[in-house]
């Protein structure tokens, strides 16, 4: 996979620790993970060309590597729907970001197919001293942030740990389908595991991966938010 590793190379000669979301973007793409299409934009007018390619609405997050949290800068406007939309929320989010952190670099506005909401879930990997590698699945919200309700698995993992991993979460009852809720499709969710798996594996300076959230459908997945670090 000369893409990814050209692009993780490219980060760590800048110095940085921390791929840029068209970057993670672009990496768990070429492994296969289903992510929502980007498109980087500098201007305001090339953000508009961007949106009107990926097709309305959109979604518009900033691009710095000094801003990895983008919703704690103002960073993050979804359903964004006329170019008219795209113009004023590029010049908010760029002018959000200066005013979180003065001195942040921003290198663009980045536009995103915007994905129909669903149930989300995160998919993360950790390198723990000892252990090495490890995979981590949970529901998104509150099931991660207060109920701690994750499952982890040493990497590499396969297709029956994956299974497992879905399983053995105290929500998986949700990902069934409850109240009249269509199931998600956990066939996708395990096949994303596998891929991060393979991902990590195969490239040791990946040092933390944080897919949160990934959207789960009847019918496959989406992540739309992917943070990568690295490490030498
Ligand atoms: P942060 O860096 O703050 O985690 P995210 O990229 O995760 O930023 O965006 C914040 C929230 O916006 C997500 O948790 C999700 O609910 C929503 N969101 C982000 N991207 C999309 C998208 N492409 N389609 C639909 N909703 C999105
Ligand atoms: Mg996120």
């Amino acid at each position: 996979m000369t893409n990814v590793s050209s692009i993780i190379d490219g980060a760590l000669k800048e110095g940085r620790n921390a791929l840029l979301e068209y970057e993670a973007n672009a990496v768990c793409a070429s492994y296969g993970v289903p992510v929502a299409k980007v498109k980087l934009a500098v201007t305001s007018s090339e953000a508009v060309k961007n949106a009107n390619e990926i097709g309305y609405p959109v979604v518009l997050k900033i691009v710095s590597p000094d801003i990895l949290h983008k919703s704690d800068a103002g960073g993050v406007i979804v359903n964004v729907k006329s170019a008219y939309e795209v113009k004023e929320g590029f010049t908010k989010i760029v002018n959000n970001a200066k005013n979180y952190k003065a001195d942040a670099n921003v290198l663009g506005v980045l536009v995103q197919e915007m994905a129909p909401s669903s149930t989300e879930v995160i998919v993360g990997m950790t390198k723990d001293p000892t252990w090495g590698p490890a995979l981590m699945f949970g529901l998104g919200g509150i099931f991660v942030e207060v109920l701690k309700d994750v499952s982890f698995r040493v990497a590499p993992i396969t297709e029956r740990d994956a299974n497992e991993m879905v399983r053995e979460i105290k929500a998986f009852k949700i990902l069934e389908g409850i109240r009249g809720q269509p199931p998600a499709d956990i066939d996708a969710i395990v096949d994303i595991l596998l891929k991060i798996s393979k991902l990590v594996m195969e490239n040791p300076t990946i040092d933390e991966i944080d897919l949160n959230p990934v959207f789960v459908y009847e019918d496959g997945a989406k992540a739309v938010d992917t943070r990568i670090l690295i490490k030498e």
